[in-house]
Protein backbone atom coordinates (compact mmCIF):
# COMPACT_ATOMS: atom_id res chain seq x y z
CA UNK A 1 0.00 0.00 0.00
CA UNK A 2 1.42 3.28 -1.04
CA UNK A 3 2.20 5.57 1.72
CA UNK A 4 -0.04 8.45 2.24
CA UNK A 5 0.81 11.95 3.46
CA UNK A 6 -0.65 15.75 3.41
CA UNK A 7 2.22 16.85 1.95
CA UNK A 8 5.24 15.81 -0.42
CA UNK A 9 8.50 18.05 -1.31
CA UNK A 10 10.35 17.38 -4.54
CA UNK A 11 13.34 18.90 -3.63
CA UNK A 12 15.75 19.11 -0.87
CA UNK A 13 16.61 23.19 -1.45
CA UNK A 14 15.77 26.01 0.97
CA UNK A 15 12.73 26.26 -0.91
CA UNK A 16 11.47 22.62 -0.42
CA UNK A 17 13.17 22.10 2.79
CA UNK A 18 11.74 25.33 4.59
CA UNK A 19 8.23 24.03 2.98
CA UNK A 20 8.57 20.83 4.43
CA UNK A 21 9.29 22.31 8.12
CA UNK A 22 6.84 24.81 8.21
CA UNK A 23 3.93 22.22 6.95
CA UNK A 24 5.63 19.84 9.74
CA UNK A 25 5.59 22.25 12.62
CA UNK A 26 1.75 22.92 11.48
CA UNK A 27 0.58 19.73 12.42
CA UNK A 28 0.60 18.06 8.48
CA UNK A 29 2.44 14.74 7.72
CA UNK A 30 5.21 15.11 5.64
CA UNK A 31 7.33 13.68 3.38
CA UNK A 32 10.62 15.48 1.72
CA UNK A 33 12.49 13.49 -1.68
CA UNK A 34 16.05 14.91 -2.91
CA UNK A 35 18.23 13.18 -5.24
CA UNK A 36 21.44 14.97 -3.96
CA UNK A 37 22.51 16.44 -1.28
CA UNK A 38 19.91 18.43 1.45
CA UNK A 39 20.21 21.74 1.37
CA UNK A 40 20.30 22.28 -2.38
CA UNK A 41 22.17 24.71 -4.57
CA UNK A 42 22.80 27.40 -2.29
CA UNK A 43 23.87 25.14 0.36
CA UNK A 44 26.33 22.94 -1.07
CA UNK A 45 27.35 24.85 -4.63
CA UNK A 46 25.81 28.81 -3.97
CA UNK A 47 25.51 31.22 -1.49
CA UNK A 48 27.31 29.47 1.44
CA UNK A 49 30.71 28.08 0.06
CA UNK A 50 31.48 31.19 -2.42
CA UNK A 51 30.49 33.20 0.64
CA UNK A 52 33.21 31.24 2.74
CA UNK A 53 35.50 31.91 0.36
CA UNK A 54 34.96 35.45 -0.19
CA UNK A 55 35.73 35.31 3.70
CA UNK A 56 39.50 34.41 2.98
CA UNK A 57 39.77 36.73 -0.14
CA UNK A 58 38.49 39.54 2.55
CA UNK A 59 41.67 38.11 5.15
CA UNK A 60 43.89 38.44 2.25
CA UNK A 61 42.97 42.20 2.02
CA UNK A 62 43.27 43.21 5.50
CA UNK A 63 46.58 41.66 5.53
CA UNK A 64 47.72 43.27 2.74
CA UNK A 65 46.44 46.65 4.46
CA UNK A 66 47.66 45.96 8.03
CA UNK A 67 50.02 48.62 7.81
CA UNK A 68 47.31 51.52 8.36
CA UNK A 69 46.49 49.92 11.03
CA UNK A 70 49.76 50.32 12.67
CA UNK A 71 50.75 47.20 12.33
CA UNK A 72 53.89 46.61 10.76
CA UNK A 73 55.10 42.98 9.24
CA UNK A 74 57.78 41.43 6.72
CA UNK A 75 55.42 38.76 6.64
CA UNK A 76 55.18 37.47 3.29
CA UNK A 77 51.57 35.52 2.92
CA UNK A 78 50.53 32.51 1.02
CA UNK A 79 47.22 31.13 -0.17
CA UNK A 80 46.95 27.53 0.52
CA UNK A 81 43.91 27.19 -1.33
CA UNK A 82 42.96 23.59 -0.22
CA UNK A 83 42.66 24.90 3.17
CA UNK A 84 40.45 27.10 1.70
CA UNK A 85 38.39 24.84 0.17
CA UNK A 86 38.43 22.47 3.41
CA UNK A 87 37.13 25.07 5.27
CA UNK A 88 34.42 25.96 3.02
CA UNK A 89 33.64 22.31 2.53
CA UNK A 90 33.77 22.29 6.65
CA UNK A 91 31.19 25.05 6.78
CA UNK A 92 29.25 23.36 3.85
CA UNK A 93 29.04 20.10 5.70
CA UNK A 94 28.17 21.56 9.70
CA UNK A 95 25.38 23.27 7.95
CA UNK A 96 23.91 20.18 5.75
CA UNK A 97 24.02 18.48 8.67
CA UNK A 98 22.24 21.02 10.64
CA UNK A 99 19.33 20.80 7.65
CA UNK A 100 19.44 17.35 8.39
CA UNK A 101 18.57 17.40 12.20
CA UNK A 102 15.60 19.60 11.47
CA UNK A 103 14.02 17.09 9.17
CA UNK A 104 14.33 14.47 11.69
CA UNK A 105 13.68 16.82 14.73
CA UNK A 106 10.47 17.73 12.84
CA UNK A 107 9.32 13.43 11.80
CA UNK A 108 9.75 14.48 8.18
CA UNK A 109 9.79 11.23 6.26
CA UNK A 110 13.25 11.72 4.19
CA UNK A 111 13.48 9.67 0.98
CA UNK A 112 16.93 9.57 -1.10
CA UNK A 113 16.30 8.99 -4.76
CA UNK A 114 14.75 11.25 -7.42
CA UNK A 115 10.99 11.93 -6.98
CA UNK A 116 8.51 12.75 -10.09
CA UNK A 117 4.37 13.65 -10.11
CA UNK A 118 2.64 11.01 -11.51
CA UNK A 119 -0.54 11.51 -13.60
CA UNK A 120 -3.94 9.97 -12.61
CA UNK A 121 -4.27 5.64 -12.96
CA UNK A 122 -7.21 3.59 -11.36
CA UNK A 123 -5.05 3.51 -8.81
CA UNK A 124 -4.50 7.41 -8.49
CA UNK A 125 -7.66 8.95 -9.69
CA UNK A 126 -6.10 12.69 -8.76
CA UNK A 127 -3.09 12.99 -10.25
CA UNK A 128 -0.22 14.42 -7.61
CA UNK A 129 0.84 10.77 -6.58
CA UNK A 130 4.86 10.95 -6.36
CA UNK A 131 7.23 7.95 -7.35
CA UNK A 132 10.71 7.97 -6.07
CA UNK A 133 13.27 6.21 -7.82
CA UNK A 134 15.94 5.14 -4.98
CA UNK A 135 19.69 5.13 -6.39
CA UNK A 136 20.97 1.83 -7.14
CA UNK A 137 18.06 -1.47 -7.54
CA UNK A 138 16.22 -0.42 -4.69
CA UNK A 139 12.32 -0.84 -5.83
CA UNK A 140 10.61 2.43 -6.65
CA UNK A 141 8.38 4.03 -3.53
CA UNK A 142 5.20 5.26 -4.38
CA UNK A 143 3.89 8.04 -2.12
CA UNK A 144 0.11 9.49 -2.16
CA UNK A 145 0.11 12.82 -0.88
CA UNK A 146 -2.94 15.34 -0.76
CA UNK A 147 -0.76 18.01 -1.99
CA UNK A 148 2.97 18.20 -3.70
CA UNK A 149 4.94 20.72 -3.34
CA UNK A 150 7.92 20.86 -6.39
CA UNK A 151 11.03 23.12 -5.24
CA UNK A 152 13.51 21.04 -7.52
CA UNK A 153 15.39 24.42 -8.28
CA UNK A 154 17.70 25.44 -11.38
CA UNK A 155 21.21 24.23 -13.29
CA UNK A 156 24.05 26.28 -14.29
CA UNK A 157 23.02 27.30 -17.98
CA UNK A 158 25.72 26.93 -20.81
CA UNK A 159 26.01 28.60 -24.50
CA UNK A 160 25.31 26.05 -27.28
CA UNK A 161 28.88 25.68 -28.71
CA UNK A 162 30.39 25.26 -25.48
CA UNK A 163 31.51 22.17 -23.86
CA UNK A 164 31.61 22.69 -20.27
CA UNK A 165 33.74 19.70 -19.23
CA UNK A 166 34.60 20.78 -15.37
CA UNK A 167 38.22 20.52 -15.99
CA UNK A 168 39.32 23.65 -18.37
CA UNK A 169 35.87 24.75 -18.80
CA UNK A 170 34.44 25.25 -15.69
CA UNK A 171 30.52 26.14 -14.44
CA UNK A 172 29.62 27.65 -11.06
CA UNK A 173 29.58 23.89 -9.54
CA UNK A 174 33.01 22.49 -11.26
CA UNK A 175 35.02 25.62 -9.80
CA UNK A 176 33.99 25.06 -6.29
CA UNK A 177 35.45 21.43 -6.40
CA UNK A 178 38.61 22.57 -8.27
CA UNK A 179 41.72 21.90 -5.14
CA UNK A 180 44.28 24.25 -6.50
CA UNK A 181 43.40 27.78 -7.99
CA UNK A 182 44.43 28.96 -11.55
CA UNK A 183 46.97 31.60 -12.77
CA UNK A 184 44.33 32.64 -14.90
CA UNK A 185 40.82 32.65 -15.75
CA UNK A 186 38.34 34.36 -17.98
CA UNK A 187 34.64 34.52 -16.36
CA UNK A 188 31.94 34.29 -19.30
CA UNK A 189 28.96 36.82 -18.28
CA UNK A 190 29.38 39.60 -15.43
CA UNK A 191 26.04 39.17 -13.58
CA UNK A 192 26.00 38.13 -9.74
CA UNK A 193 27.81 34.73 -10.00
CA UNK A 194 30.32 36.43 -12.89
CA UNK A 195 31.02 39.20 -10.34
CA UNK A 196 31.51 37.60 -6.96
CA UNK A 197 33.73 35.14 -8.64
CA UNK A 198 35.95 37.18 -10.20
CA UNK A 199 35.92 39.02 -7.34
CA UNK A 200 37.44 36.73 -4.93
CA UNK A 201 39.61 35.29 -7.16
CA UNK A 202 41.29 38.55 -7.94
CA UNK A 203 41.90 39.01 -4.02
CA UNK A 204 43.81 35.54 -4.08
CA UNK A 205 46.04 36.15 -6.87
CA UNK A 206 44.61 35.15 -10.16
CA UNK A 207 44.84 36.92 -13.16
CA UNK A 208 40.56 37.62 -14.29
CA UNK A 209 38.74 38.95 -17.23
CA UNK A 210 35.52 39.45 -17.58
CA UNK A 211 33.32 38.94 -20.89
CA UNK A 212 30.16 40.46 -20.95
CA UNK A 213 27.78 40.57 -23.87
CA UNK A 214 25.70 44.22 -22.27
CA UNK A 215 27.51 47.28 -22.45
CA UNK A 216 27.59 47.14 -18.39
CA UNK A 217 28.14 44.50 -15.87
CA UNK A 218 25.35 43.40 -13.23
CA UNK A 219 22.47 44.78 -15.52
CA UNK A 220 19.74 44.07 -13.16
CA UNK A 221 20.96 47.16 -10.79
CA UNK A 222 20.69 50.65 -11.81
CA UNK A 223 23.30 52.22 -14.44
CA UNK A 224 25.47 53.94 -11.42
CA UNK A 225 25.99 50.84 -9.64
CA UNK A 226 27.54 49.35 -12.35
CA UNK A 227 29.55 51.96 -13.54
CA UNK A 228 31.03 52.55 -9.64
CA UNK A 229 31.71 48.11 -9.57
CA UNK A 230 33.25 48.69 -12.96
CA UNK A 231 35.48 51.52 -11.87
CA UNK A 232 36.07 49.79 -8.86
CA UNK A 233 37.16 45.84 -10.98
CA UNK A 234 38.84 48.32 -13.07
CA UNK A 235 41.40 49.47 -10.08
CA UNK A 236 41.52 46.44 -8.20
CA UNK A 237 43.37 45.30 -11.93
CA UNK A 238 40.22 43.11 -13.26
CA UNK A 239 40.45 43.10 -16.74
CA UNK A 240 36.79 43.86 -18.40
CA UNK A 241 35.41 43.42 -21.87
CA UNK A 242 32.17 44.66 -21.80
CA UNK A 243 29.54 44.51 -25.09
CA UNK A 244 31.76 41.43 -26.46
CA UNK A 245 29.75 38.01 -27.08
CA UNK A 246 31.85 34.76 -26.89
CA UNK A 247 31.39 32.50 -30.08
CA UNK A 248 33.67 29.70 -29.42
CA UNK A 249 36.06 28.36 -27.33
CA UNK A 250 39.27 26.13 -28.32
CA UNK A 251 41.03 24.10 -25.70
CA UNK A 252 44.77 22.97 -26.31
CA UNK A 253 47.33 21.60 -24.18
CA UNK A 254 46.17 22.43 -20.95
CA UNK A 255 45.30 26.21 -22.14
CA UNK A 256 41.88 27.72 -22.96
CA UNK A 257 41.07 30.44 -25.97
CA UNK A 258 37.91 31.73 -26.26
CA UNK A 259 37.04 33.75 -29.59
CA UNK A 260 35.12 36.81 -29.11
CA UNK A 261 33.39 39.40 -31.23
CA UNK A 262 33.48 43.33 -30.24
CA UNK A 263 31.55 45.43 -32.58
CA UNK A 264 32.19 43.58 -35.37
CA UNK A 265 35.70 42.60 -34.48
CA UNK A 266 37.30 39.07 -33.77
CA UNK A 267 38.90 39.28 -30.30
CA UNK A 268 40.91 36.14 -28.74
CA UNK A 269 41.20 35.90 -25.21
CA UNK A 270 43.99 33.08 -23.47
CA UNK A 271 43.81 31.32 -20.27
CA UNK A 272 44.24 28.57 -17.53
CA UNK A 273 40.33 28.10 -16.92
CA UNK A 274 37.28 29.49 -18.38
CA UNK A 275 34.30 29.97 -16.14
CA UNK A 276 30.89 29.97 -17.47
CA UNK A 277 28.50 31.84 -15.40
CA UNK A 278 25.56 32.77 -18.13
CA UNK A 279 22.62 32.48 -15.69
CA UNK A 280 20.95 29.35 -14.71
CA UNK A 281 18.17 27.03 -16.18
CA UNK A 282 14.91 25.41 -13.83
CA UNK A 283 14.98 21.93 -13.47
CA UNK A 284 11.68 21.07 -14.66
CA UNK A 285 12.67 17.59 -17.07
CA UNK A 286 12.04 14.04 -15.77
CA UNK A 287 9.79 15.46 -12.85
CA UNK A 288 6.24 14.48 -14.60
CA UNK A 289 4.56 17.95 -15.18
CA UNK A 290 2.93 16.70 -18.64
CA UNK A 291 1.98 13.37 -17.10
CA UNK A 292 0.30 15.57 -14.37
CA UNK A 293 -0.83 18.24 -16.16
CA UNK A 294 1.45 20.77 -14.61
CA UNK A 295 1.92 23.58 -17.17
CA UNK A 296 5.33 25.34 -17.76
CA UNK A 297 7.03 27.44 -20.11
CA UNK A 298 11.11 27.55 -20.26
CA UNK A 299 11.60 29.83 -17.95
CA UNK A 300 9.84 27.19 -15.51
CA UNK A 301 6.63 26.18 -13.64
CA UNK A 302 3.70 28.58 -14.18
CA UNK A 303 2.14 29.20 -10.73
CA UNK A 304 -0.71 31.51 -9.41
CA UNK A 305 0.34 34.31 -6.60
CA UNK A 306 -0.43 31.63 -4.18
CA UNK A 307 1.89 28.97 -6.03
CA UNK A 308 -0.43 26.76 -7.24
CA UNK A 309 0.37 25.29 -10.71
CA UNK A 310 -1.99 24.61 -12.96
CA UNK A 311 -3.08 21.08 -11.25
CA UNK A 312 -4.56 22.72 -8.15
CA UNK A 313 -3.26 20.50 -5.73
CA UNK A 314 0.62 20.39 -6.75
CA UNK A 315 2.25 23.78 -5.76
CA UNK A 316 5.73 25.15 -7.44
CA UNK A 317 8.47 27.51 -5.87
CA UNK A 318 11.72 29.00 -5.93
CA UNK A 319 14.27 28.78 -8.81
CA UNK A 320 11.84 26.03 -10.53
CA UNK A 321 9.32 29.30 -11.14
CA UNK A 322 10.17 32.17 -12.88
CA UNK A 323 10.40 34.54 -10.13
CA UNK A 324 13.44 36.05 -8.48
CA UNK A 325 16.40 33.49 -8.42
CA UNK A 326 17.17 34.15 -4.60
CA UNK A 327 17.46 31.85 -2.00
CA UNK A 328 15.67 34.03 0.46
CA UNK A 329 13.06 34.46 -2.11
CA UNK A 330 12.39 30.35 -2.49
CA UNK A 331 11.96 30.09 1.54
CA UNK A 332 9.17 33.20 1.20
CA UNK A 333 7.60 31.32 -1.67
CA UNK A 334 7.55 27.92 0.23
CA UNK A 335 5.69 29.43 3.76
CA UNK A 336 3.11 30.99 1.36
CA UNK A 337 2.41 27.50 -0.44
CA UNK A 338 1.83 26.14 3.09
CA UNK A 339 -0.30 28.47 4.19
CA UNK A 340 -2.68 28.02 1.04
CA UNK A 341 -2.14 24.45 1.66
CA UNK A 342 -3.43 24.79 5.23
CA UNK A 343 -6.48 26.67 3.76
CA UNK A 344 -5.04 29.69 5.82
CA UNK A 345 -5.69 33.50 5.06
CA UNK A 346 -2.91 34.27 2.90
CA UNK A 347 -1.20 37.88 1.82
CA UNK A 348 0.56 37.18 -1.59
CA UNK A 349 4.34 37.89 -1.54
CA UNK A 350 5.33 41.49 -2.56
CA UNK A 351 8.44 41.09 -4.45
CA UNK A 352 8.71 44.85 -4.30
CA UNK A 353 10.77 44.37 -0.86
CA UNK A 354 12.70 42.03 -1.47
CA UNK A 355 16.65 42.55 -1.07
CA UNK A 356 19.03 41.89 -3.70
CA UNK A 357 22.79 41.06 -2.46
CA UNK A 358 25.75 40.93 -4.41
CA UNK A 359 28.89 39.87 -2.57
CA UNK A 360 31.80 41.69 -3.90
CA UNK A 361 34.55 43.93 -2.46
CA UNK A 362 32.70 46.53 -2.66
CA UNK A 363 29.42 44.91 -1.45
CA UNK A 364 26.39 46.01 -3.32
CA UNK A 365 22.85 45.77 -2.23
CA UNK A 366 19.39 46.88 -3.28
CA UNK A 367 15.37 46.42 -2.41
CA UNK A 368 12.62 48.33 -4.39
CA UNK A 369 12.54 50.26 -7.30
CA UNK A 370 15.80 52.54 -7.72
CA UNK A 371 15.37 53.59 -11.35
CA UNK A 372 11.67 55.11 -11.13
CA UNK A 373 10.35 51.76 -13.30
CA UNK A 374 7.05 49.93 -12.61
CA UNK A 375 4.86 53.07 -12.45
CA UNK A 376 5.98 54.67 -9.94
CA UNK A 377 7.28 58.47 -10.32
CA UNK A 378 10.25 58.57 -8.30
CA UNK A 379 10.77 62.15 -6.49
CA UNK A 380 13.53 63.95 -7.79
CA UNK A 381 15.68 64.88 -5.07
CA UNK A 382 16.63 61.43 -3.48
CA UNK A 383 18.63 60.76 -0.62
CA UNK A 384 22.29 60.17 -0.86
CA UNK A 385 25.57 59.80 1.89
CA UNK A 386 28.71 58.39 1.24
CA UNK A 387 30.75 56.22 3.87
CA UNK A 388 33.03 58.50 3.36
CA UNK A 389 31.36 60.84 5.99
CA UNK A 390 30.28 57.51 8.22
CA UNK A 391 32.75 57.28 11.94
CA UNK A 392 32.40 53.71 11.84
CA UNK A 393 33.77 53.03 7.94
CA UNK A 394 36.17 55.10 8.59
CA UNK A 395 37.31 53.26 11.87
CA UNK A 396 37.33 50.09 9.84
CA UNK A 397 39.38 51.50 6.91
CA UNK A 398 36.34 51.12 4.35
CA UNK A 399 35.07 54.30 3.48
CA UNK A 400 33.97 53.53 0.10
CA UNK A 401 30.65 53.59 -1.66
CA UNK A 402 27.79 55.39 -1.04
CA UNK A 403 23.82 54.46 -0.21
CA UNK A 404 20.79 55.87 -2.48
CA UNK A 405 16.87 56.53 -0.85
CA UNK A 406 14.47 56.77 -3.40
CA UNK A 407 10.66 58.13 -2.21
CA UNK A 408 7.33 57.95 -4.42
CA UNK A 409 6.69 61.26 -5.53
CA UNK A 410 3.15 60.82 -5.00
CA UNK A 411 2.90 59.81 -1.15
CA UNK A 412 6.80 60.09 -0.09
CA UNK A 413 6.80 56.28 1.00
CA UNK A 414 10.09 54.60 0.82
CA UNK A 415 10.00 52.68 -2.47
CA UNK A 416 13.85 51.76 -3.32
CA UNK A 417 17.51 51.82 -1.12
CA UNK A 418 20.81 50.90 -3.07
CA UNK A 419 24.23 50.45 -1.35
CA UNK A 420 27.71 49.78 -2.49
CA UNK A 421 29.83 49.61 0.41
CA UNK A 422 30.97 48.05 3.67
CA UNK A 423 28.29 45.66 5.33
CA UNK A 424 25.71 46.38 2.68
CA UNK A 425 24.12 43.10 2.39
CA UNK A 426 23.43 43.80 6.03
CA UNK A 427 22.72 46.91 5.93
CA UNK A 428 20.11 46.49 3.40
CA UNK A 429 17.28 44.59 5.96
CA UNK A 430 16.22 47.76 7.74
CA UNK A 431 15.57 49.46 4.35
CA UNK A 432 13.48 46.72 3.31
CA UNK A 433 11.62 46.44 6.67
CA UNK A 434 10.52 50.24 5.88
CA UNK A 435 9.47 49.37 2.34
CA UNK A 436 7.31 46.43 4.36
CA UNK A 437 5.83 49.03 6.43
CA UNK A 438 4.89 51.66 4.22
CA UNK A 439 7.31 53.77 6.38
CA UNK A 440 8.34 57.37 4.91
CA UNK A 441 12.35 58.11 4.34
CA UNK A 442 11.54 61.19 7.02
CA UNK A 443 10.17 58.29 9.58
CA UNK A 444 13.47 56.73 8.86
CA UNK A 445 15.18 59.71 9.37
CA UNK A 446 13.60 60.41 12.64
CA UNK A 447 14.47 56.57 14.14
CA UNK A 448 17.39 57.18 16.12
CA UNK A 449 20.49 55.08 14.97
CA UNK A 450 23.25 54.10 16.98
CA UNK A 451 26.22 56.08 16.96
CA UNK A 452 29.13 55.00 15.49
CA UNK A 453 27.55 52.34 13.31
CA UNK A 454 27.31 51.79 9.55
CA UNK A 455 24.08 52.10 9.68
CA UNK A 456 23.83 56.20 10.50
CA UNK A 457 24.28 55.95 6.21
CA UNK A 458 20.56 54.62 6.51
CA UNK A 459 19.56 57.58 8.68
CA UNK A 460 21.53 60.47 6.94
CA UNK A 461 20.42 59.56 3.55
CA UNK A 462 16.65 59.65 4.50
CA UNK A 463 16.93 62.97 6.36
CA UNK A 464 18.60 63.90 2.96
CA UNK A 465 15.99 63.18 1.16
CA UNK A 466 14.00 66.95 2.35
CA UNK A 467 17.20 68.22 2.98
CA UNK A 468 17.84 67.52 7.32
CA UNK A 469 21.52 65.54 6.70
CA UNK A 470 23.34 67.16 9.47
CA UNK A 471 26.66 65.50 8.37
CA UNK A 472 26.72 67.02 4.87
P1 LIG B 1 22.88 36.44 -14.87
O1 LIG B 1 21.73 36.26 -15.77
O2 LIG B 1 22.76 37.35 -13.70
O3 LIG B 1 24.17 36.95 -15.72
C1 LIG B 1 24.61 36.28 -16.87
C2 LIG B 1 25.34 37.27 -17.78
O4 LIG B 1 25.94 36.56 -18.84
C3 LIG B 1 24.42 38.31 -18.39
O5 LIG B 1 24.86 39.60 -18.01
C4 LIG B 1 24.57 38.06 -19.89
O6 LIG B 1 24.55 39.24 -20.66
C5 LIG B 1 25.94 37.38 -20.00
N1 LIG B 1 26.10 36.55 -21.22
C6 LIG B 1 25.23 35.65 -21.73
N2 LIG B 1 25.73 35.11 -22.88
C7 LIG B 1 26.94 35.68 -23.10
C8 LIG B 1 27.95 35.54 -24.13
N3 LIG B 1 27.82 34.69 -25.16
N4 LIG B 1 29.08 36.28 -24.03
C9 LIG B 1 29.23 37.13 -22.98
N5 LIG B 1 28.33 37.31 -22.01
C10 LIG B 1 27.18 36.59 -22.05
O7 LIG B 1 23.30 34.96 -14.40
P2 LIG B 1 24.32 34.44 -13.31
O8 LIG B 1 25.30 35.48 -12.92
O9 LIG B 1 24.83 33.15 -13.89
O10 LIG B 1 23.39 34.14 -12.06
C11 LIG B 1 22.31 33.18 -12.14
C12 LIG B 1 21.24 33.45 -11.11
O11 LIG B 1 21.70 33.15 -9.81
C13 LIG B 1 20.79 34.91 -11.11
O12 LIG B 1 19.39 34.97 -11.13
C14 LIG B 1 21.32 35.44 -9.82
O13 LIG B 1 20.47 36.44 -9.27
C15 LIG B 1 21.40 34.20 -8.93
N6 LIG B 1 22.51 34.40 -7.97
C16 LIG B 1 22.35 35.31 -6.97
C17 LIG B 1 23.39 35.55 -6.10
C18 LIG B 1 23.21 36.55 -5.00
O14 LIG B 1 22.08 36.90 -4.69
N7 LIG B 1 24.27 37.07 -4.39
C19 LIG B 1 24.61 34.92 -6.26
C20 LIG B 1 24.74 34.01 -7.30
C21 LIG B 1 23.68 33.77 -8.15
Amino acid sequence: MPKEYDLVVIGGGIGGYSGAIKAAKEGLNVALVERDLVGGTCLNRGCIPTKAYLKSAQAIREFKNISEFGIETDAEYQVDFLKIKQRKDKIVSNLRNGVAALIKMNKIDYFQGEGSVLGTSIFTPKSGSVMIKPEGDADEIILTPKNVLIATGSRPASLPNINVDEINILSSNGILELETLPKSITIIGGGVIGVEWASLLKWMGVKVTIVEFQDRLIVNESKKISSQLKAEFEKQGINLLLSTKVESVEVSDGETKIIADKAGEKTEIKSEKILVAVGRRPNIENIGLEASGVEYGKRGIKVNEFFQTSAENIYAVGDVIPTLQLAHVAAAESEIAVEKILEHDVTPLKYDNIPRGVYTYPEIASVGITDGTNGHEVKADHGQFDFKFNGKSMIMGESIGQIEVFADKDNDDLIGVSIVGPHATDLISEPALGIYLNATPQEIGETVHPHPSLSEVIMEAARDINGNSLNK
